[in-house]
């Protein structure tokens, strides 16, 4: 095994030096090679953060907005206001800007009459899809909801710009789609902007369910709801971060038995859709500088729900996106003044350049994991004796531009990866020193250019 050659090497380094050193220290000074590629920017991804813009962002929202309402029973004859005038701008200009490269389609059915539906309503999602280069099966969700309300969930005739709620995240994907699309990725990106979240999170579900039943290998998934305003309730400024929800262990009636060993061994923060909250931090404050992804260890804020939650329900990761403080002033109200107060979610209130740095953040995660190799499968970690090492074993990943692996530890009371280290194109390590009892592990794959994949946690392997 490979660690016991270095460690070969280890114990002949300052003594006699063995013929066979050389190329050990050759193999050990590649190794740290990938590492440094790991940890520094790619050109590829620092390129499409510096395209967002803010200014079309803003432009973006203001046309959402002019629609007078997105309500799901709105309009959809007009060419001017209410949801359908509202869904194919969103698609022309993703036709538009996507010539050649986006996937746009609508994607709809019928939802029947119900609580929040008064008739029977079509439901219908625009989604575009980027074709990946080397694994197109396996997918990143990016969703906002382009739907909006006013005071009185049913009301769908008065004015409800929706402007924070959800034009910015809508807002947010259009401009990733369009930027993200003059660029190739390994595996697929697909942008999506989902009606009737504010009807019980219909749109996202619908597309949820089909990813389920055909079995589609969704990688990872974010919604953005709730993305615009950097003021709090108070008008203090906080523009320098985002907060990011992701579920831990899902609140099951019955627990299956991946969960419980997940829950045995320690790892209710290990759960997929952590994993990929700590990808999305790292990633996303490497290339928006000055700016922090504040992980929250929950599912979403109290009394909400968002469109990540049907993607949860079927076994996939999958995050939320939210400004650090909401001004409810400002969401789900009617336009009017109240004791002088001006209530409504108007776009005064939406600050452009803010909305650009949570839109920079998710396309360098998603750019980073549309790059990357898949994480590896099937990570074991022995467990069969005593020992104060650490035994890990996975199945090989099937990248044609795979480097190797890339073992990550950390405290079991740190909620971030540590200490890393890339240990090659191996099946197993032995991490030396670094007790399974004491440390969480994680594997990751590497490819040729230093893109790293999410972590995979180990399960006991006896
Ligand atoms: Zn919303």
């Amino acid at each position: 095994m490979r660690t016991i050659r270095r460690l070969t090497l280890l114990a002949n380094l300052g003594f006699c030096l063995l013929p066979t050193t050389a190329a050990l220290a050759a193999e050990l000074a590649a190794d740290a090679a990938i590492e440094a590629k790991i940890r520094a920017s790619k050109p590829q991804i620092a390129q499409i953060v510096n395209n967002i813009s803010a200014a079309r962002i803003d432009a973006s929202i203001r046309k959402l907005v002019s629609f007078q309402t997105r309500h799901t029973m709105s309009d959809t004859v007009s060419d001017t206001s209410g949801i359908g005038a509202a869904r194919r701008w969103i698609k022309a200009e993703l036709e538009r800007c996507g010539a050649g490269k986006l996937e746009v389609s609508f994607d709809s059915y019928v939802e029947p009459a119900g609580r929040r539906l008064s008739r029977p309503t079509e439901i219908v999602n625009v989604v575009a899809t980027l074709k990946g280069a080397q694994a197109p099966e396996r997918m990143y969700v990016v969703s906002g909801h382009y739907d909006s309300r006013a005071s009185d969930v049913m009301d769908a005739t008065s004015f409800a710009p929706g402007a924070n709620d959800d034009a910015s995240g809508t807002a947010a994907v259009m401009e990733m789609a369009c930027v993200m699309a003059q660029h190739k990725f390994d595996a697929t990106l697909v942008f999506m902007t989902v009606a009737a979240e504010e009807q019980g999170l219909y749109g996202a579900t619908h597309w949820a369910q089909q990813a389920r039943e055909k079995n589609w290998n969704v990688a990872g998934m974010f919604t953005n709801d709730i993305i615009g305003s950097s003021r709090d309730e108070h008008g203090v400024l906080d523009n320098k971060q985002v907060r990011l929800f992701a579920e831990g262990i899902p609140a099951l009636k019955e627990m299956p038995e991946a969960l419980r060993t997940l829950v045995s061994t320690g790892g209710e923060s290990d759960s997929i859709s952590r994993q990929l909250a700590r990808h999305v931090k790292e990633t996303g404050e490497r290339y928006v500088p000055d700016f922090s992804v504040s992980i929250v260890h929950r599912r979403d804020r109290y009394l909400r729900g968002g469109d990540h939650i049907p993607f949860l329900e079927r076994g996939y990761a999958a995050l939320r996106f939210t400004e650090p403080n909401e001004d409810f002033k400002h969401q789900h109200q009617d336009i009017r003044i109240e004791k002088g107060v001006q209530m409504g979610d108007l776009p005064e209130f939406v600050d452009p350049d803010y909305v650009a740095k949570v839109t920079r953040v998710n396309a360098a995660a998603l750019a980073s994991l549309a790059l990357a190799p898949a994480a590896p499968a099937k990570v074991q970690v022995k467990t069969a004796q005593l020992e104060n090492d650490t035994q890990l074993v996975w199945e090989a990943n099937q990248e044609a531009d795979l480097a190797g692996y890339r073992i990550v530890w950390r405290d079991t009371t740190s909620p971030l990866w540590q200490g890393s280290q890339f240990v090659g194109k191996v099946k197993e390590f032995k991490v030396m020193g670094k007790s399974k009892d004491n440390y969480f592990f994680g594997v990751q794959a590497v490819d040729m250019d230093g893109n790293v994949s999410v972590a995979s946690y180990p399960l006991p392997l006896r």
